[in-house]
């Protein structure tokens, strides 16, 4: 052996002993090996599930293990019953402290487990136990199931995701997954997409996700808690038929019709809101903010208009440089190129249909509380930059298009311009859906999208007359239908 083939030998014997001390990342690299091609024709289907998707335990696998999220009824109802004695003595004393403090910890019994540590990490206490698929079963009526710990930063969520969908792959003998990513799904799948290639991905879908974020997030980690008396009676008005059977809801509105008409929710709500205003900054100081100032998830969810304002406020000038590096990176990079990503997808002729649902009063907490939405997330931000009038209201008379792309993209009640929208041609509205709440008609929709993925040109609002951009939601006869 000759002095050069040596150093030769040593330094490919060196490198592929890093190689093998890296074993993980390389291992991800490599194309899957499988050990059968699926033929089928029919890509496996990944449901990116929302938040709540994974159950989060504390002191898993010991004496000590519960379940922290979500937490049990039986936690609720020792909650109100635990504030009962506290709220009788704050009607008699208005001693609001008093209070504030029982609030602050009988809600911490049960939420203060889910805080993350200062970095923004869960704690080494809380985990889950969700697993890589072991079932090959797959096509258009069987979808596998990706959870997650919320409070996550949802790029490293995309990794587990990235890893889950090479163990579909590898199960499945396929090469690429369609996702449908439901409310927070679509926060994790736009890390991904952000992060990995999108070779892997066929077709997808974005079922009222928070892409752009949700004012309740802003609103709240800016401190701007506002109960209203018209938004909790149109919350009623327009969740509620979605929630309970005809004949309970005509019960429960005549009751809530009562009292609002009446007079008598709006005297309720006014001595809420005394409690509110005599306790919040408490209620901040010692149980919000500990507990979510660190959650990187809803951080994600936080829009930009509200997120410097947002730090300032939940993090001070204090704030844990490795927290806001990973709030910020999710923030600028993710949710800030939103655009930018999801037309990556439509340039490389990767199907997608956002659905973006609208005319729910959303969450009647906070200072936006007359933004159109889907109970949860504004209209304006599921959709990725629709132009919306406020709920009940239109555009007005006269409105022109904002952007004239040679398509009509103006609702036919004139209250949504789609053609601001990232991806105005891949944009669905449902009209009258409650956040996430499906029926067979939404399962027909999804059907026809995936079913149509192997089409020369991706499908768009003007593929279908019986699903053209805006569609109404018929809760009793579970259809959609074009909107009139
Ligand atoms: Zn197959």
């Amino acid at each position: 052996m000759n002095k050069t083939f040596r150093s030769v030998l040593s330094i490919v014997l060196s490198v592929l002993l890093v190689l093998c001390a890296l074993p993980v990342s390389f291992a991800s690299e490599a194309p899957a090996a499988h050990t059968d091609t699926c033929t089928c024709g029919e890509e496996p289907i990944i449901y990116v599930a929302a938040l709540g998707s994974a159950t989060l335990y504390q002191n898993a696998g010991t004496e000590d293990e519960k379940v922290i999220f979500r937490p049990e009824t039986s936690a609720y109802v020792k909650l109100v019953f635990n504030l009962l004695g506290p709220l009788a003595n704050l009607i008699l004393t208005k001693n609001y402290d008093y209070f504030a403090d029982k609030l602050i910890s009988a809600a911490n019994e049960i939420f203060g487990p889910l805080a993350n540590a200062e970095d923004g990490s869960s704690t080494p206490d809380v985990t889950t136990k969700e697993e890589l698929p072991t079932d090959p079963k797959h096509g258009l009526d069987y979808s596998y199931y990706f959870g997650y710990d919320f409070r996550a930063d949802p790029v490293l969520t995309a990794s587990k995701l990235n890893d889950y969908i090479d163990a579909v792959l590898e199960l499945t003998g396929h090469t690429q997954v369609r996702v449908r990513a439901s409310s927070m799904g679509g926060v994790v799948m736009m890390s991904y997409l952000r992060e990995y290639s999108s070779d892997k991905v066929k077709s997808v879908i974005f079922q009222n996700c928070p892409i752009d974020g949700t004012a309740v997030a802003g609103d709240l980690f800016c401190g701007n808690f506002e109960l209203n008396t018209t938004a909790v009676y149109r919350y009623a008005a327009t969740a509620l038929p979605s929630l309970l059977s005809p004949f309970l809801l005509k019960i429960v509105m005549g009751l809530v019709d009562t009292l609002y008409y009446t007079g008598i929710l709006g005297f309720i709500i006014d001595k809420l809101n005394v409690v509110v205003e005599n306790c919040i900054d408490k209620v901040y100081d010692e149980l919000l903010i500990p507990i979510f100032k660190a959650n990187c998830g809803i951080w994600a969810f936080v829009p930009d208009e509200y997120y410097e304002d947002a730090k300032a406020f939940m993090l001070g000038d204090d704030a844990n440089a490795a927290l806001v590096e990973k709030i910020d990176y999710y923030h600028y990079e993710v949710q800030g190129k939103s655009s930018e990503i999801l037309n990556g997808l439509i340039e490389n002729n990767i199907p997608v249909m956002i659905v973006s649902a609208t005319n729910i009063q959303r969450t009647p907490l906070v200072e936006t509380w007359h933004n159109d939405s889907d109970g949860t997330v504004d209209t304006k931000y599921s959709s990725v930059g629709a132009t919306v009038a406020n709920l009940w209201e239109t555009l007005g008379d006269g409105y022109v298009q904002a952007i004239d792309d040679g398509h009509n993209h103006i609702s036919p009640d004139n209250r949504i311009d789609a053609s601001t929208c990232a991806l105005p041609d891949h944009t669905w509205f449902i009209n009258d859906m409650v956040h996430c709440t499906t029926h067979d008609g939404h399962d027909a929709l999804y059907r026809w999208f995936f079913e149509s993925d192997n089409n020369e040109t991706p499908v768009n609002v003007f593929s279908n007359p019986a699903y053209p951009q805006f569609l109404q939601n018929n809760i009793q006869e579970q259809t959609l239908t074009p909107q009139q």
